[in-house]
């Protein structure tokens, strides 16, 4: 039996009891979050999240990428949500590899050199990355001000949370 298989059986299971079938589309708790793909991080577990709390959106690295900013922009516009959060997290694949080299690799394993992905955008410093995404979603001129966007890294080692501060802050807060 494929993995496929398997999780088919197991959502039998879940639809026999299954009780969330009057949610409205708008997440009650109105927070978007943007996690890294990770097996190991399950965003509804580690921030104690229901089915119709939140909407969570997930990629490679927990990157605001065009498609990324395209939902958090939904979310918000369309879908009321009015706080954001984005999780990295210790131990990261995108921690492993420069773009340049898996870049390379895939163009010779392959022989083909598509227009897309445009970057993978794999990264060296955890707390800059997550400043720097934080920073995009801040500066983008359809999403307002006022939302608060917090930035967390996630250690998969004990399962905590800790809050990225803005570089400002951070230096003002050590001095
Ligand atoms: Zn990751």
């Amino acid at each position: 039996m494929s993995v496929t298989d398997e999780v088919l059986r197991a959502n039998e299971a879940y639809a026999r009891n299954f009780e969330f079938g009057q949610l409205p589309i708008p997440p009650a708790r109105k927070l978007a979050v943007l996690a890294c793909m990770d097996a190991r991080l399950v965003p509804s577990q580690i921030l104690g999240l229901k089915a119709g709390d939140a909407h969570v959106i997930r990629n490679a690295g927990g990157i605001v990428t065009e498609d990324a900013l395209r939902s958090f922009i939904l979310s918000h516009q369309l879908l009321g949500t009015q706080e954001f959060i984005i999780i990295n997290h210790t131990d990261c694949g995108m921690l492993t590899f420069k773009d340049e080299d898996l870049r390379s690799r895939l163009i010779q394993q392959t022989g083909s050199s598509p227009v897309a992905p445009v970057a993978f955008h794999a990264f060296r410093d955890l707390e800059e990355n997550v400043r720097q995404q934080v920073q995009k979603i801040k500066s983008h001129p359809w999403l307002p001000k006022s939302i608060p966007v917090r930035g967390f890294i996630y250690d998969v080692k004990t399962g905590r949370l800790k809050e990225v501060l803005e570089a400002r802050a951070a230096s003002l807060r050590q001095s």
